[in-house]
């Protein structure tokens, strides 16, 4: 599986005709070579791999490297890269441009001489944009755990509750079920607040006729779920029943257009021009969805600006919304993985306007 992973890396070995790549981006390396630790590097040429930390991640190192020899290094971790590039003749290294500090990379310069430095942009991170068969079923269990976490919890919204109380019950019964964290500090906006599509969840008490914004993922194994829902506390309002209802229909005809071929943009629009006949265009600021996986906001981006095409084992969030300054608002959101014909919705909890 490993190796498969790590088969992605050709053509960049090919386009910029490297010897080796350079990756401290610990997303990467995890899914390269399996190591779960927060600190290390991984070197790999066209043939072999070299994973390099310090004496506090052995052990660890040890039980999780796979494909790569493990190299224990101190003090200067990029001491050893340069000795390993000259032992090897590793002429041209390429390297995360977009995950290196500059204090970072005039490091590396000056202590990788002879070695040519090319620069690797974002791009690279593109080899994780297909979910492999481990990777779905990561996937899978985190967003299911999640999405039951949540329909644990839904009985704890009722006014007179802070926002922060419902986050704070929805993180301890995701612990309680497995999951080794959040994915993302929980957005729980409430009233007026759900005008705020970023709104963290605060101390301000829910009241009835409110509608609930809580958006809500969990961390299990390195892999995130990505989930929202709006819900009723008390009888909603006759436009708050309109605007609920929009954005669940735009969030159905999004999800009913994943399909491999289809771009992220002509997704985007397909959500977003619904939107926009209802009269709310101006009310859905951002992108309809994103990638997800090891990172809680990777590739592809699904918004006007997406350059990608779906392809089958993307995973993404479908996640439209209305937001009106002063009266409040809605956004739903699932996340889905792309199959030969359509897409499979991973994410579960109920997407009706629930009364509670
Ligand atoms: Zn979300
Ligand atoms: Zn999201």
């Amino acid at each position: 599986m490993l190796k498969n992973r790590r088969s992605r890396l050709k053509l960049f070995f090919e386009e910029y005709s490297l010897n080796a790549v350079l990756f401290t981006d610990l997303r990467n390396i995890r899914y390269l070579c399996g190591f779960s630790g927060t600190d290390g590097v991984l070197l790999v040429s066209q043939d072999r791999a070299w994973f390099l930390c310090d004496s506090r991640y052995t052990a660890q190192a040890a039980e999780e490297v796979q494909n790569a020899e493990i190299r224990e290094c101190a003090p200067i971790r990029i001491d050893t890269v340069a000795a390993l590039a000259q032992e090897y003749g590793l002429g041209r290294i390429g390297f995360e441009a977009a995950h290196t500090t500059v204090a970072a990379f005039r490091r590396m310069s000056e202590k990788l001489t002879g070695v040519e430095l090319v620069e690797l942009g974002s791009n690279l991170d593109e080899i994780r944009i297909c979910k492999d068969a481990a990777e779905l079923e990561q996937l899978s269990s985190v967003a299911t755990l999640s999405s039951l976490s949540l329909t644990a919890v839904l009985e704890n919204i009722k006014p007179g509750v802070r926002e922060v109380d419902i986050a704070l019950a929805l993180e301890l019964e995701m612990r309680r079920r497995g999951a080794e964290g959040k994915a993302f500090d929980f957005i729980v906006a409430s009233g007026e607040r759900g005008a705020m599509p970023h709104g963290r969840a605060s101390d301000k008490i829910i009241q009835s006729g409110d509608l609930v914004t809580i958006d809500f993922g969990a961390l299990k194994d390195g892999y995130h779920s990505d989930e929202t829902v709006t819900v009723a506390c008390g009888e909603p309002s006759v436009r708050a029943r309109e605007i609920h209802s929009i954005v669940r229909a735009a969030h159905d005809l999004g999800i009913e257009s994943v399909r491999p071929g289809i771009s992220c943009k002509d997704l985007d629009e397909v959500a977003r021009a619904y939107i926009r006949d209802k009269g709310y265009g101006d009310c859905f600021g951002h992108g309809l969805g994103h990638g997800i996986g090891l990172e809680i906001h990777e590739m592809p981006t699904v918004s006007p600006r997406s350059t990608a095409v779906l392809e089958e084992g993307m995973v993404i969030t479908i996640e439209p919304g209305i937001y009106i300054q002063g009266f409040g608002g809605v956004r739903i959101e699932d996340t889905v993985v792309v199959t030969g014909d359509g897409c499979r919705v991973l994410t579960s909890a109920d997407k009706q306007l629930l009364v509670l």
